[in-house]
């Protein structure tokens, strides 16, 4: 039994709708899923109903964007009550934030003499978390881009003509917000942001794992980030970071999250709530 702890879909920067996802996480042999839609938890519901339909074992949870000591980082929070009102007060800022973005992000093109307008574009995003990905496909709907990584190249990303920094609450707030929900903090494909320096830190705030497996994480990165888990008794969790058809082939099923590590991240949420003592580690540093 596997599980796949992040994918997204439409309701963010994914092509997939909730339904679809399952049906793609049942072809693959999927047991258990989680959603981690950027600062939104609206797929959820559907999601969950899906998955009961299809025998899967569904873990509601969101992708939130922080930082900390000037590196950008993602969070995911696991287990969430997804009907919390501060969780959902502080996601809707997020949501109006990215908004504005996609806004100032057109501006900049048009300056640079590239022709799109940010209502097409919030248009095609179609959902409150708008991102770059969706200005990249705007970019090549309209023929301006042949593909959304030279889209990213050209202009989104940091550091080119369209790039434009987005808000960003510390790591500990991201924390804090994750547990207020009832909700497990994993810091997100660390390997991605070269964000080992930040660890101690976020382990002082209180984080909860490591997304130890990942598409873009190496067998030996994936290693690391196990040692580093067992090192700081963190739960160790992975997933594909599916975003269907956005980035070129669907990759769920492509990580395979050994089932026993959503009981681990179970039983600790499970511990949370009732204010038990925290599940002793299964290894601790001096057992070798
Ligand atoms: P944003 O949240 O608006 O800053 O956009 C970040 C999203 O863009 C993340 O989901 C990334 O996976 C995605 N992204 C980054 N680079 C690329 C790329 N070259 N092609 C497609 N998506 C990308
Ligand atoms: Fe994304
Ligand atoms: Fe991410
Ligand atoms: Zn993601």
């Amino acid at each position: 039994m596997y599980a796949d702890l992040h994918l997204h879909t439409y309701f963010s920067d994914g092509t997939y709708s909730p339904e679809e996802l399952v049906v793609q996480a049942q072809r693959h042999g999927v047991s258990a899923i989680a959603l981690t839609d950027h600062d939104t938890v609206e797929g959820c519901p559907r999601a969950a109903l899906a998955c009961a339909a299809a025998g899967i074992e569904f873990i509601a949870g969101t992708e939130l964007t922080a930082e900390q000591e000037g590196n950008e980082l993602h969070l995911l929070g696991y287990l969430l009550d997804i009907h919390n009102p501060r969780l959902l007060a502080e996601i809707a800022t997020f949501q109006a934030v990215r908004q504005n973005r996609i806004r100032e992000i057109v501006v900049r093109l048009n300056q640079v003499k590239i022709p799109l307008d940010a209502e097409d574009v919030l248009a095609l995003a179609n959902c409150r978390a708008p991102g770059r990905p969706h200005v990249a496909r705007a970019l090549v709907q309209a023929g301006l881009c042949a593909t959304m990584d030279e889209a990213f190249e050209r202009f989104l990303r940091k550091n080119r003509p369209a790039w434009v920094p987005k808000f960003k609450m510390s790591a500990a707030a991201a924390i804090d917000l994750i547990h207020h929900a009832g909700g497990l903090a994993v810091l997100a494909h660390p390997g991605l942001n070269r964000s080992d320096q930040v660890i101690p830190g976020m382990v002082e705030s209180g984080l909860d794992g490591i997304e130890c497996f990942h598409t873009k994480h190496s067998t030996s990165t994936a290693e690391h980030y196990l040692e580093l888990a067992d090192r700081f008794h963190l739960l160790v969790t992975g997933g594909s970071d599916c975003h269907g058809l956005s980035k070129g082939k669907p990759l769920i099923g492509t990580v395979k999250l050994p089932y026993q590590h959503v009981e681990h991240l179970k039983a600790k949420a499970a511990g949370r709530e009732t204010d038990e003592p925290p599940i002793k580690p299964l290894h601790t540093a001096t057992d070798g």
